[in-house]
């Protein structure tokens, strides 16, 4: 089959099936092998990994994951799909493709039928209202991960790899940063697309951290915290944490844990790093009033 990173190849296969992209998948599809190759090079595919593909489309990526990988599952929800995907990928014995909703597949189970329980790659170009939830999804619910090498939209891999002092600093950077190293690898404007998106996407990658990079005596509290910081962002943290609905928490109890982290009392969230609000919630969950208020 030809290669579909080259555009006159997949405008065939759109043609020859006489394809209707469907909006509310998100559907965008690759078309640039430059970019490809990057995705690869980034999700560092060899002949041993087993790879998770989700929303391959037509199967642009997916041809360049079989060359690499050593098996390749894509999971695509579009049943239209389907019929091109086997026609695509036909060349390939390393591939399976599953006609499904990835928020609805037990990728615990998949991870150890496919590689014995060991860590596994995952490689998307996803639409973008579902990138958050896939991506905390699989942290979350501990499945074994080497990285997650995903195209996003530009502005969301610039929010997942901010700092604090930095304006796209907020909840959704600490979250992946608890759990992941990430390092954008690559923007990509809206011509490598067909149909072209309306904003620029970028490839980041997520390697997952190995150990735990933080002690956190009870992670809800301490994603709860970080929440309601970045939802009074204009607020000291000792007032959004006040008014917070979710938290239960006086201001002079805030304020003490901050005054025994060295911390200025009228901080705000945005100042503070991971390991200082890990820190912070690890002090709020000892004190005596939180610990029988909040679990
Ligand atoms: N990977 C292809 C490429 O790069 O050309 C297609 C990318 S397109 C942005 C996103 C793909 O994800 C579409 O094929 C879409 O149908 C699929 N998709 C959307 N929601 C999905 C879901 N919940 N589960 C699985 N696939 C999904």
């Amino acid at each position: 089959m030809a290669d579909l990173g080259k555009p006159q190849n997949t405008i065939a296969v759109l043609q020859k099936y006489n394809f209707n992209f469907q909006k509310k998948f998100g559907q965008n599809f690759l078309i640039d092998s430059r970019v490809l190759d990057k995705i690869i090079e980034a999700a560092t595919i060899t002949k041993e990994d087993f790879v998770l593909e989700i929303g391959p489309g037509i199967g642009t990526m997916t041809q360049y994951l079989c060359e690499n990988a050593r098996e390749v599952v894509a999971v695509e929800i579009d049943r239209n799909l389907i019929p091109i995907l086997k026609d695509t990928l036909k060349d390939y014995q390393n591939v399976e493709i599953w006609n499904e909703d990835i928020l609805k597949v037990d990728i615990n189970r998949l991870a150890q039928e496919k590689n014995q329980g060991r860590p596994i790659k995952v490689v998307a170009n996803l639409p973008y209202y579902i990138t958050t939830p896939i991506i905390m999804g699989l942290f979350e619910s501990h499945v074994p991960l080497e990285s997650i090498t995903i195209m996003v939209q530009k502005e969301v891999a610039e929010r997942m790899q901010a700092g604090p002092g930095i304006k796209d600093y907020g909840a959704l950077s600490l979250a992946v940063q608890y759990y992941a190293k990430p390092e954008i690898v690559a923007h990509v404007p809206p011509n490598c697309f067909i149909p072209r998106p309306k904003v620029g996407s970028a490839v980041i990658r997520l390697t997952r951290h190995r150990e735990k990079v933080l002690k956190v005596e009870n992670e809800n509290l301490m994603f709860r915290i970080i929440r309601a910081s970045f939802n009074q962002r204009r607020k000291t943290l000792v007032n959004g944490l006040n008014n917070a609905k979710e938290l239960n928490l006086k201001k002079e109890q805030t304020g003490k844990a901050l005054e025994q982290l060295g911390l200025n009392p009228s901080i705000r969230g945005e100042a503070l790093t991971l390991q200082q609000f890990a820190d912070l919630s690890n002090l709020l969950c000892e004190s005596d009033y939180s610990s029988n208020e909040i679990s």
